[in-house]
């Protein structure tokens, strides 16, 4: 890395504002295997000193005037936009993704910064006519407390904005845990919020096992609330320590996301919308279309037209100008070609030409006459595979497109409106993109129903996770 501000590749810990430096485990450059830092196993003890830090630092945040919590969410805000070169370079350092996306990445979370920091400004209650003369009633919010924040690899720097910022901005306090595979954006943004005027304690950054870390922060009575994006494996787990301290959640869990391609549809706008649903992050987001449904009548110009995308993909380290970067690690490698071979056994074909890639790679690749008995329509691959389902009617695809447990994202292209919004309303899914294969911005509600999670990130709905409702009952008037 050759960062303009060495100072924001941290190797330590954020516990009540002290860094925190231990070369207990160290961190891998997926594109070279090779380590690229260390980082502190954080202990029991230690998690416990972050709750206790995070639980005195609410007296005095939760205090502020909300618009001096907006006003320093703001700083942020600018700060990361100021150093998105170099929060880029250390995303790229140690989760792959090209450097162009991890700019983008930097500046999609930033956008969420600067949403909550607006939204802090309108977190109102109401008053509500009471059924007895003489009394008024007020339904008043405030902030949920101590949060835990737990978050995966795949997009280490937007997941931690989308759910501390609005924390933040309701007057909560927060300990997160980062995935021990990129630690290093979290802790950027760590030096970033102190820069920015967040008081020591309100913001507490973990490294270290996820199990120890997530059992102390879950098993804790003073956390009151727990977010977490990840699999809907972990999640289930998170949930089950949740219960008997009773935490309210948002869990932002797996997808399995149906991209369906009607016969009206515009065919260049439906292999665009393909490409970026589907090659975003090299197929590692939990939107990405998993299961491509196309309609017979345009079935084989539509897979004409994106193996021709594919193939053009270029594929190398992050730090070139490539369109896909490694995978993030070996067992994401492992499951992506079993899924390719099973799809191959079962008659799937690929579209796109074979290339010979170094182990850290996917190759991205069409599949036509995929069938439902395949591993890659029950499961998410997380890869650049593109399965093609050809289908012949709409309540066929949308049988196919909701026969899963998850419920995440969902897309479809046509031009006929009626089907426009049948569609949409019989999608069994969190967010649906109709002629688009974009459909995540800070002004939207994020989130799954089913087996994808619960709860909203993003727009209004994401700072009233962070907010309960107190009912005050005014007598005596
Ligand atoms: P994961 O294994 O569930 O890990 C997610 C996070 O949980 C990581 O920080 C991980 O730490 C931590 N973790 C693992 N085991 C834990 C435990 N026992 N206790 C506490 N924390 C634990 O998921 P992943 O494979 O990294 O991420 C990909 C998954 O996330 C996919 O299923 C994807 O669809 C989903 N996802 C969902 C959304 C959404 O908004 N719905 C967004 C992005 C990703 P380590 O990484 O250090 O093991």
């Amino acid at each position: 890395m050759n960062l303009s501000d060495p100072d924001l590749f941290r190797q330590a810990a954020l516990i009540d504002g002290a860094w925190i430096a231990r070369p207990d485990m160290e961190v891998t450059n997926p594109a070279t295997g090779r380590a690229i830092g260390t980082m502190p196993d954080c202990t029991d003890e230690e998690t416990e000193t972050a709750i206790a830090a995070a639980d005195r630092a609410m007296v005095g945040w939760r205090a502020r005037t909300h618009s001096d919590r907006a006003d320093i969410l703001m700083r942020w805000y600018q700060l990361m936009l100021d150093h998105a070169g170099d929060l880029a370079q250390i995303l790229t350092a140690e989760q792959g993704k090209p450097l162009a996306e991890a700019k983008g990445e930097v500046i999609y979370g930033a956008s969420f910064v600067r949403w909550f920091a607006e939204e802090a400004r309108r977190i109102n209650g109401k008053i509500i006519p009471s059924p007895l003369p003489g009394k008024k009633i007020f339904a008043m919010k405030e902030p949920v407390g101590v949060c835990a924040i737990i978050t995966p690899w795949n997009f280490p720097i937007a997941m931690i904005a989308r759910k501390v910022a609005p924390g933040l901005a309701a007057g909560c306090t927060m300990v997160v845990k980062p995935s021990d595979f990129t630690p290093y954006s979290a802790l950027a943004m760590g030096v970033l919020a102190e820069r920015a005027g967040i008081p020591a304690g309100v913001l507490n950054i973990l490294t270290g096992r996820p199990e120890a870390i997530g059992g102390a922060l879950t098993a804790s009575p003073v956390v009151r609330k727990l977010s977490f994006t990840g699999s809907t494996r972990i999640g289930a787990l998170l949930a089950q320590q949740c219960a008997p301290t009773l935490k309210k959640m948002s869990l932002e869990l797996g997808g399995n996301a149906p991209f369906i391609v009607f016969d009206d549809a515009d065919l260049d706008a439906a292999v665009e919308g393909a490409m970026v649903s589907k090659f975003r992050n090299g197929g590692q987001t939990c939107v990405c279309a998993n299961r491509i449904l196309v309609q017979a009548g345009i079935h084989d110009a539509f897979v004409a037209a994106l193996a021709k995308r594919v193939d053009a993909l270029t594929v190398g380290p992050g730090t070139e100008a490539v369109a896909i970067g490694p995978m993030i690690n070996a067992a994401a490698i492992a499951k992506i070609r079993d899924h390719v071979a099973d799809a191959e056994a079962k008659g799937a074909a690929r579209a796109t030409a074979a290339r010979d890639l170094p182990d850290a790679y996917a190759d991205p690749v069409v599949l036509t006459g995929a069938t439902l008995d395949m591993r890659l329509a029950t499961e998410e691959t997380f890869g650049p595979v593109a399965p093609i389902f050809r289908f012949e009617t709409e309540a066929e695809a949308l049988e196919i497109a909701n026969g899963t447990p998850f419920g995440l994202a969902a897309y479809f292209f046509t031009r006929d409106m009626a089907r426009a919004f049948r569609v949409a309303e019989a999608l069994e899914f969190g967010m649906v993109g109709l002629n688009t294969g974009a459909i995540s911005h800070a002004e939207a509600p994020f989130g799954g129903v089913k087996s994808s999670g619960l709860g909203r990130e993003g727009a209004q709905e994401g700072i009233e996770e962070y907010l309960e409702t107190k009912a005050f009952h005014f007598g005596g008037l």
